[in-house]
């Protein structure tokens, strides 16, 4: 995705993007909040907060719609679909492409002009699993 407008990066920002794209969790702006204030102490989390919403909107992260009460980022903008486990609410990455042909099924389906879609998976993850099997 091309980044809408020139965002002047300020150094906040510039950390938040580098932490953010360290990691695979997808995390929520708290989650970040917790990994930044190790770098950056003086750190609030509204300022993160409103950093992580300027930054999605100019394209350069993914605001994620997944399931779940808290919004979730992830600094990989390329196309990849999600999968969340329904017990813990973690987010892991899918390399599944959203699929062309069931948009062109969708769009003989409805007088709306399809533009996208969405794949969201729900599953287990390996660490709930293990807890599953350790608990039967
Ligand atoms: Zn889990
Ligand atoms: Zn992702």
């Amino acid at each position: 995705m091309e980044a809408k407008n020139k965002l002047r990066m300020t150094k906040q920002r510039q950390v938040i993007l580098e932490e953010l794209r360290m990691v695979k969790t997808h995390p929520t702006a708290d989650d970040m909040y917790q990994m930044l204030r190790k770098r950056m102490p003086k750190i609030s989390l509204g300022t993160v907060y409103r950093n992580l919403e300027i930054l999605s909107e100019s394209g350069i992260i993914q605001k994620l719609d997944v399931g779940g009460t808290q919004k979730r980022f992830d600094g990989d903008t390329t196309i990849h679909s999600h999968v969340r486990c329904v017990a813990c609410g973690r987010v892991g990455d899918i390399d599944v492409k959203p699929n062309c042909n069931l948009e062109a099924e969708a769009q003989k389906m409805t007088d709306y002009e399809i533009i996208r879609h969405r794949l969201e998976f729900a599953g287990l993850c390996p660490l709930c699993q293990q807890k599953r099997k350790a608990t039967a």
